[in-house]
C-alpha cells in the first residue's frame, strides 16, 4: 500500500447481530490500518429501513468496542443521505449515461436471461433504446440504470491477487436507483467511500466482483481507486458459508461464552496471522500483522473449540 496515512472502513449492515464472518472482516480492516497508524471510518449501511434498525446499530458498535476493535469517526448512515446521492445520480443523469428501465423482476429472471456461472444476471440492455412515447407507455415508476462501458477493469487484490472483469459482457447496465426511489449499494457505497477519503476497502470475499462495478463509479464521479482487499468466507464444519442465520454463532452467544481475546486469537489463528489460537488483544495482533500472511481460500473454522 502506499506511504499516504491509510484510511479505512468498517461498513456493516445493522440488520442483526455480528456474526464470525462480520468479526473477520472487521478485525482484518482493523489489522491493515492500525498496523501502519492509519485511521478508520465506521458506516451504517442501512439502505434497507426494513431490516435494519438503530437498535441493530448500537449494539453492533457496542460489539465492535467489546472485540477492542474502535474507529476514528462515524459518517452519517446511508439512510440519512438520500439528498447527497441525488447529486452524483443527477450528474450521471446530464451526462446522458442513465436511461429509465421498466422490466419487472420476472422479465429479468426469466430463464432466456443470461446468467454467469456465480448466478449473476447480466443485463442484456432491453431499455436502453425505448422511445419517448415507449417509455410514456408504461404507466410506472422506473428504475434508473447506468450504461457500463465494454471494458475490462482489472485490479490485484492484496489477497485474491489479480481480478478482472469486462462490466458489459459480465455484469450489464448497472441500477442505480430502484423504481422505489431508493438508491442502491454500488452507487452508496462508491459515493461514502469516496467522499470519506478511504484508500483501502477490506471486505468478504462475497463482494469481489463489486469491486470493479465500484471502480467505474468512482472514475465517473472522480474519485481516486482504494485498495482492494477481500477476504476469505469463513465456513462451518459442513462447509456451509457462516450467515446471519447461524444464530448460534451470533456475538449475542458468543460474547456469554468466550472472552475477546480468546475468539480474536481463533480468528487470527484461521487467518494465518498465528501459529497458534492463543488468547491475543487486537492490539498485540497489529505488531505481527501483514497481508501476505492472509491465506485466500475459505476458511473452514472449528466453531466446537468457541462454543
Ligand atoms: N454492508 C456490507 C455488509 O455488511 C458491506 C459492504 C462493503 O464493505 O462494501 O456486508
Amino acid at each position: 500500500m502506499s506511504a499516504v496515512k491509510p484510511v479505512g472502513r468498517f461498513a456493516p449492515t445493522p440488520s442483526g447481530r455480528m456474526h464470525l464472518g462480520n468479526v473477520f472482516s472487521a478485525l482484518l480492516a482493523w489489522l491493515s490500518v492500525r498496523s501502519r497508524d492509519g485511521e478508520l471510518v465506521l458506516r451504517m449501511e442501512d439502505l434497507d429501513t426494513q431490516r435494519t434498525s438503530e437498535e441493530f446499530a448500537r449494539v453492533l458498535r457496542e460489539d465492535l468496542l467489546w472485540l477492542g476493535l474502535d474507529w476514528d469517526r462515524e459518517t452519517p448512515p446511508q439512510s440519512q443521505r438520500t439528498e447527497v446521492y441525488d447529486r452524483y445520480f443527477d450528474a450521471l443523469k446530464e451526462q446522458g449515461l442513465l436511461y429509465p428501465c421498466y422490466c419487472t423482476r420476472s422479465q429479468l429472471h426469466s430463464v432466456n436471461a443470461p446468467h454467469l456461472s456465480d448466478g449473476t444476471y447480466v443485463y442484456p440492455g432491453t431499455c436502453r433504446s425505448l422511445t419517448d412515447a415507449q417509455r410514456a407507455s408504461f404507466q410506472r415508476l422506473p428504475s434508473w440504470r447506468v450504461i457500463v462501458p465494454d471494458r475490462v477493469w482489472h485490479f490485484s487484490d492484496l489477497v485474491q491477487g489479480d481480478y478482472a472483469l469486462n462490466l458489459a459482457s459480465e455484469c450489464g447496465d448497472m441500477v442505480m436507483r430502484r423504481a422505489d426511489g431508493v438508491y442502491v449499494y454500488q452507487l452508496a457505497v462508491t459515493v461514502d467511500d469516496g467522499e470519506a477519503g478511504v484508500t483501502e476497502v477490506v471486505r468478504g470475499m462475497d463482494l469481489l466482483s463489486s469491486a470493479p462495478r465500484q471502480m467505474y463509479l468512482q472514475e465517473l464521479f472522480g474519485f481516486p481507486h482504494p485498495v482492494y482487499a477481500h477476504v476469505p468466507m469463513l465456513l462451518a464444519e459442513d462447509g456451509r458459508r457462516l450467515s446471519k442465520r447461524d444464530r448460534d454463532l451470533d456475538l449475542g452467544v458468543l460474547r456469554q461464552r468466550i472472552t475477546p481475546e480468546k475468539l480474536i486469537g481463533t480468528l487470527a489463528h484461521a487467518a494465518g496471522l498465528l501459529d497458534k489460537p492463543e488468547a491475543v488483544s487486537p492490539r498485540e495482533l497489529a505488531s505481527v500483522f501483514d497481508w501476505n500472511r492472509v491465506q485466500r481460500d475459505s476458511i473452514c473454522l472449528n466453531t466446537h473449540s468457541l462454543i
